[in-house]
């Protein structure tokens, strides 16, 4: 479904962070072919369409630097959500989870699997830390042997070589929680000459924010001196202090060499297991077990609603938990509301209700409303600063999880112009910046001969609410998507059901 379309008298918006222009631009099958004045292409045999730009802007493919889609793409190639809001491309494999490692794929299966099933999508992957230790040592809680450390290394060495775009951890996950710094130090020591990037969810996001920080800072510098720092955020109201130290301990590293970027979902709220509301003796039970026990043991789930409600929620009131995600039937009356509310209509305590649904389903997923809006407003200001969704895929049908996953492109470009950032700064840091950290080639940026991964969207329009109740909305302003040359998304007609992505392979 390759075309020749023409933007006619569209403002342009090139990537670079250059003050926008007026102007033609032409895209031929994958690639955009001109760019020139308003009104100076007249005589072109146009397959695709003529739009008429003038009510209307346009920038390079938005990139999602800080997705889960590895899997999920390979089930929904539309990539419904992320196309929807103008990504064009994604990375994925954050958080030291690389899904398709850990079912026996390998990134060239992983490719040829994408060329198959067609993706609407560009993804680019990188090698997941946690998915490393699972296939080498399972979820052991030890330091890997010298054996063991080298087989890690060997997958690692392999998966960068199979066009991986970089190296991820997640150490507040299990099993990285166990690993200690000289473990990944190691690992990261394949990246150096690469050009790659070293990308973390930190050990601790709240209490041992900063020394997380040095942490990382240490591993990337084994790696080739690029980190990347998952979504940014001071976590729980008495670490909101932190930031100014944060932002200051991130700029001294950065001016001893260090390159680094950040990435923010543009949200107040994380998501993640339900499960956290409990206290920690409870919270950190394998999933499983909790459930099992929550299910068929009274005595211990009585026991789990006295101690939670003499406790209270850990560290964050029952107004701040939301339902976000479920497959009960039953549970999705709730999703996008407290457990004050939830509590009220199930006749019960919040502490009552919420192990109630814990001891229904294993794994609920929760909102806890734990950031600061000032921190978010300063983190968007800052330059080295990304969008990242923290999502996988899901298509429009159901209102189910995270706003994030449906609004974080829209929402980033709305907040961070309305901190006072210039559009075309806020564009840049959507595109060709992400694009330069990733070594994206040929994409960030409006140049002939670059891939026609183009958003047209209407500047005063564009925007996403914050809302858990009703999270699978189309962004509003986004009017028309192309992947490679492809037209994969309008604001009228919504996904297009055309495939133009591709598996991003990093050299
Ligand atoms: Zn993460």
């Amino acid at each position: 479904m390759l075309n020749t379309f023409l933007l006619r008298n569209v403002e342009i918006f090139d990537g670079t962070g250059n003050a926008p222009f007026r102007g033609d631009i032409v895209m031929k099958n994958d690639r955009i072919i001109s760019i020139s004045p308003p009104a100076s292409v007249m005589d072109f045999p146009i397959a695709g369409g003529v739009i008429d730009g003038a009510r209307y802007s346009v920038a390079p493919g938005f990139i999602d630097v800080h997705g889960h889609s590895e899997l999920d793409i390979l089930d929904i190639p539309s990539g419904d959500n992320k196309i929807a809001q103008g990504f064009t491309s994604e990375i994925a494999g954050n958080c030291g989870f690389t899904e398709f490692m850990e079912k026996g794929m390998s990134f060239r299966d992983f490719e040829v699997e994408t060329e198959q099933k067609k993706i609407a999508l560009n993804i680019a992957v990188m090698t997941g830390h946690n998915s490393l230790r699972t296939i080498v040592m399972g979820n052991e809680n030890r330091a890997p042997s010298n054996a063991e450390l080298n087989e890690m290394e060997r997958i690692l060495r392999l998966t960068l070589q199979q066009g991986a775009a970089g190296f991820s951890a997640g150490l507040w996950y299990v099993p990285g929680i166990y690993a200690e710094t000289e473990e990944l130090c190691r690992l990261a020591s394949v990246l150096k000459g690469s050009g790659k990037p070293f990308s973390i969810h930190l050990r601790s996001e709240g209490d041992t924010l900063l020394e997380s920080i040095e942490e990382a800072c240490k591993i990337a510098k084994c790696g080739d001196n690029i980190l990347q720092i998952s979504h940014f955020k001071t976590w729980y109201p008495r670490n909101w202090h932190k930031l100014r130290k944060a932002v200051k301990l991130i700029r001294r590293n950065m001016q001893n060499g260090l390159s680094i970027a950040l990435d923010r979902y543009p949200y107040l709220y994380s998501g993640t297991g339900l499960r956290m509301a409990l206290p920690p003796q409870f919270s950190q039970m394998p999933k499983e077990i909790l459930h099992e026990k929550l299910k068929n043991d009274e005595t211990f789930r009585q026991e789990v609603i006295r101690i939670t409600e003499q406790a209270g929620p850990s560290d964050c009131p029952w107004e701040q938990i939301m339902l976000l995600d479920s497959p009960q039937e039953a549970h999705k009356n709730f999703f996008g509301k407290n457990f004050v509310e939830i509590g009220k209509s199930m006749q019960c305590s919040p502490a009552e209700a919420c192990i109630k649904l814990l001891a229904e389903e294993e794994n609920p997923l929760g909102a806890f409303g734990l950031m600061s809006e000032d921190n978010l407003n300063e983190i968007l200001q800052l330059p080295f600063v990304m969008p990242g969704t923290d999502a996988g895929i899901q298509d429009f049908s159901k209102q189910n999880g995270h706003p994030r996953k449906f609004g974080t492109a829209a929402r980033f470009f709305q907040l961070a112009v309305k901190n006072g950032i210039p559009p075309q700064e806020v564009i840049r840091r959507m595109t060709s910046y992400p694009a330069a950290v990733f070594h994206l080639k040929n994409k960030g940026l409006i140049r002939e001969n670059y891939d026609a991964d183009l958003v047209l969207f209407d500047r005063e329009q564009l925007s996403a609410p914050e809302d858990y109740a009703h999270p699978a909305q189309p962004a509003k302003g986004i009017i028309a998507v192309w992947v490679n040359g492809v037209l994969s998304y309008t604001e009228n007609g919504g996904i297009t059901g055309n495939r133009g992505g591709k598996f991003l392979k990093a050299q």
